[in-house]
């Protein structure tokens, strides 16, 4: 990847707009830990001045949320600029050892479903023993986001449409989504067949990359969206569908990302185009299954890469408020980030703690039964919050609302309509 653009940093016109809606902003009230401050710095750094320890600090604190591509009157693409810096960085900065180490553990295991899945017994034995050993910090504040893991939940390589076929569909398992959240995963293929699809979701595929595009690690992320794409090609289907805000994101922007090579190309800029949320999907698609009554309130929480990086916003309202019996609540500060941004609360746990605290007592405040969202990092980070401040709270994705009402139960798994 090239350096930042300097055609993209001259469209920064200094108004500051979206200072207000950047959460370390928010935080901390320091212009180079705004927006407006790091493209700044990238000004400088384009103009030669040498990568400081300073600059490296006020980039590596950016959640990458992206609240501030939406905030700007100008269309500064800031997310062009940070992907671009973070590359830069991890080419030319290097970091103290401990950080290095923290990188190679993160990153040897969360974008490897295959090494996650070896872990998982030993995650859920420790789980349940309630033992508390002496851990890292880092690594213990890694295993104190976990959700409570029960027995692991996977879903067939092919289900087939109930009732009449409307579409053919591919669908993204992920990484920490079907390890940790394979619930999640079983109510995509039931909501997604309800609804006339045929889905195809191969059990060997890899990573889609996002987790390294975020954090700078170019080579590796394009490595593993060549795999991804490569996977679903043959499989000839309408969409391909993602339940993970963060991978439906990176995996938009893969005709972007691959744009340099003559052999990806073209089938990067294919394979995006079918990438759909899957709240996006259902809406374009528009329900045949009945709806029955899930009677409940629910707050729904704007995962950063859906709202800001996707833009989908509305999809998942629409989908809720079409249940009967659902009653939507909105969350103050609703634009803010939960702090938890991929890796973002390993990395930066302070400062995401501060966010997700922040965002807890915003979703305590509607008074909800369930907090839904549509990313397994948002669940992990506001799960936590919510937990520390002492107003634990039912927490769901999406599509297990939607799934309670095609199946007649209530989001606790209850009977509640025939
Ligand atoms: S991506 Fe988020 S944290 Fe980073 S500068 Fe923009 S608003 Fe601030
Ligand atoms: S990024 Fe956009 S909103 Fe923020 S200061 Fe620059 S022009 Fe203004």
């Amino acid at each position: 990847m090239d350096s930042p653009d300097p055609t993209l940093i001259d469209q920064c016109v200094h108004c500051g707009f979206c200072l207000p809606t950047c959460p370390t902003y928010v935080l901390w009230g320091e212009e180079m830990d705004s927006p407006r401050g790091r493209i700044y710095l990238m000004a400088e750094g384009h103009d030669g001045e040498p990568l400081s320890d300073a600059m490296v600090t006020h980039f590596d604190r950016c959640l990458g949320c992206m609240a501030c591509v939406t905030a700007c009157p100008s269309g500064v693409q800031y997310d062009r600029l940070i992907e671009a810096t973070r590359s830069q960085v991890e080419r030319r900065f290097p970091r103290m050892r401990r950080e290095r180490a923290l990188r190679s553990l993160v990153f040897g295991l969360f974008p490897h479903p295959r090494r996650l899945r070896r872990l998982r017994p030993l995650l859920r034995a420790y789980q349940r023993s309630r033992l508390s050993l002496p851990l890292p910090s880092r690594v213990a504040a890694m295993q104190r986001l976990l959700p409570p893991l029960g027995p692991r939940v996977s879903v067939p390589s092919y289900t087939p449409a109930r009732g009449v076929r409307r579409a053919r569909v591919g669908m993204l398992l992920g990484c920490v989504q079907r390890e940790f959240f394979g619930d999640v995963n079983a109510a995509t293929v039931r909501v997604l067949t309800a609804e006339g699809c045929d889905v195809v979701a191969p059990e060997v595929q890899g990573c889609c990359g996002a987790l390294s595009l975020h954090m700078g690690r170019e080579d590796e992320a394009l490595s593993f969206a060549k795999r991804l794409i490569a996977t679903f090609e043959p499989l000839s289907v309408d969409a391909v569908v993602v339940n993970a805000a963060g991978c439906g994101s990176a995996m938009k922007d893969y005709g972007w990302l691959l744009r340099d090579e003559p052999d990806w190309a073209a089938r990067a800029a294919a394979f995006a185009a079918k990438v759909r949320d899957v709240s996006e999907w259902l809406v374009e698609l528009g329900p045949v299954a009945p709806r029955h009554p899930v009677p409940v309130t629910v707050a729904y929480h704007d995962a950063c890469h859906l709202a800001h990086a996707q833009g989908v916003r509305s999809a998942p309202r629409e989908l809720l408020a079409a249940i009967p019996g659902v009653e939507l609540r909105e969350i103050e500060e609703a634009a803010i980030c939960c702090g938890s941004a991929g890796v973002y609360n390993i990395f930066q746990p302070e400062a995401a703690a501060e966010l997700g605290a922040r965002k807890a007592a915003n979703v305590a405040a509607t008074g909800a039964d369930v907090l839904v969202t549509a990313n397994p990092g948002c669940l992990m980070q506001i799960r936590q919050a919510l937990a520390d401040r002492g107003t634990p709270m039912r927490l769901a994705h999406t599509v297990e609302i939607l799934d309670a009402s095609l199946r007649a139960v209530d989001d606790t798994g209850k009977i509640v309509a025939s």
